[in-house]
Order: structure tokens, then sequence, then C-alpha cells
């Protein structure tokens, strides 16, 4: 049985020693996430040479995703360090004085979101644990009222499901963290609280202006505003993130599943790679095993031919890390073998030609039950999309160039080798055969000719 999903992992405290990672790269980890939320600079930087040695170790390419905070608003500071109740129907205030906070007002530091906020507008705290109900606004002063109350304390986070939000996609802190990041070549970069599709260029600007790694850049959706421009938002990134965690917040929760579904499609549609995120087992931070609906959340992203799922909380401050990415797999396997069994159905392909050279790839490799597809990659553009047709059986990637494999690591059912003795040779045999596939019928791509052949 083979995995096809591929394993995004967020490594935080509990992961990045060189003994857990390790094992949790042999357990099925595909992608590193670092989240730059929390470290930045050399304390990241050390995680990403970890990566590479161990990536080394094993033997096979690892995607290093460097993920980075964005515009996440926070309010100001309280008094004190406790707890304050904010309740029903009362007035708050956010205001621009750095005065600590208490049940009344609090500070609200960027004055650029302070001044975009309008009356009738909501602002949700705490991950929606509050609601706030813009009455009366004046420069640098908001009066709020309370729609649904709980307790607040300082420097929490907020959304603004409402607003559109005048800033750069990238802040200061972004750009200081990109700026380190990039100097460690990663493979992808995620932003965070996209809204447009500029925003997504605006970082690609960021990055060609600094290196000419051909670093790729990855749109996390959780705006509501993201979700209405999705189509082309995709098309101007190189892939997409489903943040069910902030989206849930944003939007009504209820519309998080049917959203995800069309985001898929739409990705599989213009040959992007696609990660379903946050809280798939989130109950193991704490426990060894995951709930009866997280085992579903798993398998199910599976069987919507997701490329990848990701792990957060639970590697990155949970109890066994380990425990975590080897559930994951076991899941993720079953679930891939079992849609395996049941072979997909090639007339339900939805809008993709049928002159498209990548439909005539897997619906050659599904008539003549292929036991693989071997692509000489001198990018990651044919492989990928490849992959986005989900034919089912593994997608040898023949790589000569490190950053091409590490960042195919993300496609789905795509298994990347970097050798370019291989390569040189154009020698598929023998890549398949690495990969333990020593029978069957191989369809092999290699720029624009397509064949077959026969193992034996
Ligand atoms: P975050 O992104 O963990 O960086 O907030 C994921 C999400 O919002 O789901
Ligand atoms: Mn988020």
């Amino acid at each position: 049985m083979q995995k096809f999903t591929k394993i995004t992992s967020s490594i935080g405290p509990n992961s990045e020693s060189k003994e857990v990672l390790l094992k949790m790269i042999k357990k099925g980890v595909d992608v590193c996430r670092l989240n730059f939320s929390h470290d930045t600079g050399e304390a990241q930087g050390a995680k990403i040479d970890l990566i590479r040695e161990i990536s080394k170790e094993v033997g096979r390419p690892i995607a290093v995703l460097v993920d980075l905070q964005g515009p996440k608003h926070r309010i100001g500071n309280f008094e004190t360090e406790d707890h304050y109740p904010i309740k029903f129907g009362q007035k708050f205030v956010l205001d621009n004085d750095s005065t600590p906070g208490n049940s009344q007002r609090v500070q609200l530091p960027d004055t650029d979101v302070l001044n975009s906020l309008k009356v009738g507008e909501r602002i949700l705290l705490n991950d929606g644990k509050i609601e706030l109900k813009v009455e009366k606004v004046s420069e640098n002063h908001i009066e709020t009222i309370v729609i649904r109350g709980d307790e607040i304390w300082s420097r929490r986070g907020f959304n603004l499901p409402d607003t559109e939000v005048e800033t750069s996609v990238l802040t200061q802190k972004d750009r200081e963290d990109l700026e380190y990041a990039l100097t460690k070549n990663p493979d992808w970069v995620a932003i965070s609280f996209v809204q447009k599709p500029e925003d997504v260029e605006e970082v690609r600007d960021f990055i060609s202006a600094r290196t000419s790694h051909p670093v790729k850049v990855l749109a996390k959706i959780e705006r509501p505003n993201a979700i209405e421009k999705i189509t082309d938002i995709i098309s101007v990134s190189d892939g997409v993130m489903i943040a069910r965690g902030d989206m849930a917040v944003e939007i009504p929760f209820e519309q998080v599943p049917a959203i995800s579904r069309r985001i898929i499609r739409e990705c599989r549609k213009m040959n992007k790679p696609v990660i379903m995120a946050t809280q798939m087992l989130g109950s193991m931070v704490h426990s060894e095993f995951p709930l009866r609906a997280e085992i579903s959340d798993v398998a199910s992203a599976a069987y919507l031919r997701v490329d990848s799922t990701m792990t957060s909380e639970e590697t990155t401050i949970g109890n066994n890390p380990e425990k975590v990415v080897e559930t994951m797999a076991k899941i993720l396997t079953f679930a891939d073998q079992d849609a395996i069994d049941n072979p997909y159905d090639w007339s339900r392909v939805e809008n993709i030609p049928e002159n498209d050279w990548s439909r005539s790839v897997a619906s050659m490799a599904y008539l003549n039950k292929a036991s693989a597809i071997v692509v000489f990659a001198r990018d990651a553009v044919a492989t990928t999309q490849i992959s986005c047709r989900r034919p089912d059986i593994p997608i040898i990637a023949v790589c000569n160039e490190d950053v091409i494999a590490n960042q195919l690591c993300l496609s789905r059912g795509v298994f990347p080798i970097c050798d370019s003795k291989l390569f040189g040779q154009r020698d598929a045999f023998n890549a398949a055969r690495s990969f333990n596939i020593s029978r069957g019928k191989l369809v092999i791509v290699d720029e624009e000719k397509i064949s077959l052949r026969v193992l034996d």
C-alpha cells in the first residue's frame, strides 16, 4: 500500500530536535512548514539546516515551506495579565491610546486598521469567541456594541470579516522574516491573509528582487474577499492552502466544507497543488488517539484527492508529534489505496479538454493499467500538471535539481528523485526499479514525447 496524499507538518518546539524530526520524516512527512508567527530569524534558519541534513541522511527530498504571519491583527495590552470579562450588550471602545486597556476599552495599535472600520462591520476577537459591532466611528476612536461576550486578555488576535483593509499583505515583520528566509533558499513561501491576486504578485516581486532561486509561492485562503476572487488568486499562485482556522472565523463556519471543495476543484483544474489545513488531528495535542471525526476528516481529504493534509499544533506543541504523523500516514494510506481499488471514472473529469496532453498521459496510464508514470522533470510544471489529473498510480519524477525535487514533494502521488545520472541516460526503468516497481507497464513522459514501455 502506498500513500499518495502528502503530509505537511508544522515544526515547532516539540518537533525541532533531530531525534523527533528524523522519526517524523521516516513516518511520512513530505513538507516541513515553518510558521514565522512564532520563531523567526536564526531559530527558523537552524530548522531549515536540520531539515536539509535529515533529507540527505534519509535520501529523500523534503520541501521547506516558509509560512509568513501576514497582517494578523492584534489588540494592545491590558492593565494586568488577567482575563477581562466583556459582556453581551455593553459598549466597548477601540482607540489609539497606548494606556493599558480594561473591560471598557483597549488600544488597537494599527491605526490603518482602526481607521478602515465602518459602522455596521463586525470585529471578531479571540477566534470569534467575542463579536463586536461598530456603532460609531471617529478618527482613531471606534465605539462598538458587544454581540457575543467572553473574556479577553492582552495581545489577542482579531478578524475583520467585513472590512477590506488597505494595507500591504507583507507587514514590516514579514519583510524582515522573508528577507532572512530567502538566504536559506526555501522551496515554498506561504502568504497569509491574501485578499487579491496583486498580493501574490507583490510577494513574488519581493522575492525575485532578492534571489534568483526559483521559490514557489502559496496563497493561504482564509479571507472572504480572497474567496470572492479565488480563480484569479489560484491562477497567479503556485499552490494554495485552505486555511480553515481563520476561514471559519471570517465566514460562517458551515460554509467552510463547501468552499474547501470548490477550491480543491479549481486547483485541480488550474494545475496547482492544494493543502487542506488546520485541526486535522487537533485532539492529538494532548491525546495518543485521534477523535473519530478527525479520522474521517483526514480520510475525506484523501478521497477528495487533495495534494496534502497538514498538521499544526499537534506537531508543534503536541505531546507526541511522531505518533501524529504515524496516525495521519496510516489513515491516508488506507484511504488512498481504497480510492485506487475503486478506480477513477474518467468521464467525470470536469472541464479538462479531451486533447489536454496531461489528460492523455493519465488516460493512457488508466487504459493500459500502467504501474507508474515516469516523468523527466526539468521543472516542476509538467509533473504538477500530470499530478492534477489524479492518475492514482505513482508518478516518479526524475529531477536533476534539488529544488525541483523538493517542490514536487507537495504534489499528490509524485515521488521525486534527484539523480543526474538517471536523467542523463533517460533511464526510466532504473528510476522505476529504484521505487520497487519492477513489473508492468510504464508511461514515460519526456518533454513532448509520451511513450509506453513494458517492464518485466
Ligand atoms: P495559521 O494558518 O495557522 O497561520 O493561522 C492556518 C489557518 O488559518 O487555518
Ligand atoms: Mn491563518
